[in-house]
């Protein structure tokens, strides 16, 4: 099967050529046809399968049809006489994903005369406000941002021909489900519908059924974990063992561009305060750093001398991240195809990579979910930290993490009560106490007559 068989036009397929593709991937086959024939789809799919190219090219080439009718009343047209509406509405569970997504638009709509731009939270309003007025085909967005421009009267969305969801059960997941329906709300009912889900629970299912019209549904099982490429190790190690762990194997092994997995947002920003103060260069990302930060960790991550990326499954997840040498699961993931993705970002392109997961015995039931799922029993192994005796600091971090017992603090301690130091912070060296001025009493004739003799 080839792209033009696929019923894609010049501008598109002179795109695909530019993007390099040779042969359309297995949902690009199945999405594009009913796409372009204005089919509502619902597809299980996750990021690496080229779903965005599935449903980016065929709406680009809808959107072609209708780009160049007259003007209403010269609103939003451009120099070119172009009319520039909002008919393409895509939306996105973080900033990243929109971001990644709005840039393949670009990259396949570059040989047409359409406009997109991409509007997220966490940045000013002002640069995106300025693109809206300019006028735009496609709009790329995260549904808060995207209520709060409409509500402030930037966009409108009752012109949207093709409503695009993309991860949407993430977008559950993270609690945006109100909000999708505002803006489902908010479009014309008789528009085309996409919805793209890296799973479907039972309430994407339900959603789906209200917002979708009879739609054709693509299931595109994840791959299996290549087994040959990919080594796969457990470590059964515990919860306060993990830090130091993670920083010894991090150490000892050579590798090429690493990611650590972690749970929650605490988490990745102390995973990466760590390896930083162990000399590991390391970044983090996470839903609370400011976008320019993820931004610039994301482009560090991808660059020659990637540093260690720590991130929750929320930041990475749709990301196109190629190369990975090695994946460290920090935790084990709740829901298995999230392993299944995360490994998946090794042994990519015939490349080798190892997997390790560090699983402490509160995690084992969540391993046992991988392994039915994968449908094999992953290796698992014993880590030596007693070849490690060269991290003096981190070796009394543990101590103290595992003891719950600071020998510093003890040998303070006891010189204070024995007197060694008098006890008092002046003979530290310490600024004293500022005494407390006594309040509320009252300052007496005797007490002025007394100051003034003293
Ligand atoms: P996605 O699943 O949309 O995140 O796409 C993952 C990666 O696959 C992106 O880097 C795309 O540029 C790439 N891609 C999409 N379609 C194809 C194709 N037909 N052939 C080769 N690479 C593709």
């Amino acid at each position: 099967m080839t792209f033009e068989e696929l019923g894609l036009s010049d501008p598109l397929l002179k795109a695909v050529k530019v993007a390099g593709y040779d042969t359309p991937t297995e949902i690009q086959i199945e999405a594009i046809p009913r796409i372009l024939d204005g089919k509502d789809i619902l597809g299980c799919a996750q990021t690496g399968t080229g779903k965005t190219a599935a449903f980016a090219m065929p709406t680009i080439q809808r959107l072609l049809k209708t780009s160049l009718r007259p003007p209403r009343g010269g609103k939003n047209k451009s120099r070119r006489g172009i009319v520039h509406e909002l008919r393409c509405l895509v939306l996105a569970p973080t900033r990243e994903l929109a971001g990644q997504i709005s840039e393949n638009f670009r990259e396949y709509s570059h040989f047409t005369r359409l406009r997109q731009t991409v509007i997220f939270g966490g940045v000013g309003p002002k640069p995106q406000i300025q693109r809206l007025q300019r006028g735009v085909d496609i709009l790329v967005a995260t549904p808060g941002r995207l209520l709060d421009l409409h509500g402030k009267g930037h966009l409108e969305l009752d012109q949207v021909q093709t409503l695009i969801i993309d991860e949407a059960d993430m977008l559950f997941d993270m609690g945006f489900i109100k909000d999708l329906e505002r803006i489902v709300n908010l479009t014309p009912p008789k528009r085309q519908t996409l919805l793209f889900s890296a799973t479907i629970p039972e309430e994407v299912q339900q959603q789906a059924a209200q917002w979708l019209r009879n739609p054709y549904s693509i299931e595109i099982t994840p791959e299996a974990i290549p087994i040959e490429l990919i080594n796969q190790k457990i470590y059964f190690i515990e919860r306060d063992e993990k830090d130091q762990m993670l920083i010894q194997y991090l150490c000892s092994t050579p590798r090429g561009r690493t990611m650590v997995f972690v749970r929650t947002r605490l988490d990745a920003d102390r995973v990466g305060r760590n390896l930083n103060k162990v000399g590991l260069t390391a970044v983090s990302i996470h839903g609370e750093k400011a976008q320019a930060k993820r931004k610039r960790a994301i482009t560090d991550f991808k660059s020659d001398e990637p540093p260690i990326l720590v991130a929750t499954d929320v930041a990475a997840r749709g990301l196109d991240i190629s190369k990975v040498s090695h994946v460290i699961n920090y935790a084990v993931p709740e829901f298995p195809e999230i392993y299944i993705h995360r490994v998946g970002r090794t042994g990519r392109a015939g490349a080798k990579g190892e997997a390790i997961t560090l699983c402490s015995s509160d995690e084992r039931y969540h391993l046992g979910r991988i392994e039915e799922l994968v449908d094999m029993k992953l290796p698992t192994s014993q880590w030596p930290f007693e070849d490690f005796p060269d991290l003096p600091h981190l070796e009394k971090a543990y101590h103290r993490k595992k003891t719950g017992h600071d020998p510093r603090r003890k040998q303070r301690w006891e010189k204070r009560s024995t007197g060694k130091h008098g006890g008092n912070s002046e003979s530290k060296g310490r600024k004293p106490k500022k005494k407390r001025k006594s309040r509320g009493k009252a300052i007496t004739q005797k007490d002025i007559q007394a100051n003034k003799r003293g």
